[in-house]
């Protein structure tokens, strides 16, 4: 039976390192990438570095305490929008004193 690799350590990107006068590949590593904050590093099996697993977005993050907490990328991506889109529609909503003024009648 063939060797499975869990899709939780599936790479997310290769780096790869050429001299650029003989184009040899001096370097190849894979890239992982975590799924809250989009840190990316090289993966360096046995370095010691703590890494952890988010098991609802079943995927992998960087180790640090703030994405411990499920906060997936598309998600923070959404609720920037959502508080641009409030933030834009404040602006339109506000009148400038002037305009006020004229509408009022008021000098
Ligand atoms: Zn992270
Ligand atoms: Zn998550």
């Amino acid at each position: 039976m063939p060797i499975q690799r869990s899709t939780l350590y599936r790479s997310h990107g290769l780096m790869v390192l050429t001299d650029i006068d003989t184009g040899k590949t001096l370097f190849e590593s894979d890239l992982h990438q975590c799924c809250h904050c989009q840190f990316t590093w090289q993966y360096k099996p046995g370095s010691g570095i703590r890494r952890g697993l988010c098991k609802r977005c079943g995927d992998i993050t960087c180790g640090r305490t703030a994405c411990d907490t499920c906060y997936p990328h598309e998600q923070q991506l959404d609720d920037l929008e959502a508080v641009e889109r409030t933030q834009r529609a404040r602006i339109e909503a506000a009148v400038r004193l002037h305009e006020w003024k004229e509408r009022l009648g008021v000098r």
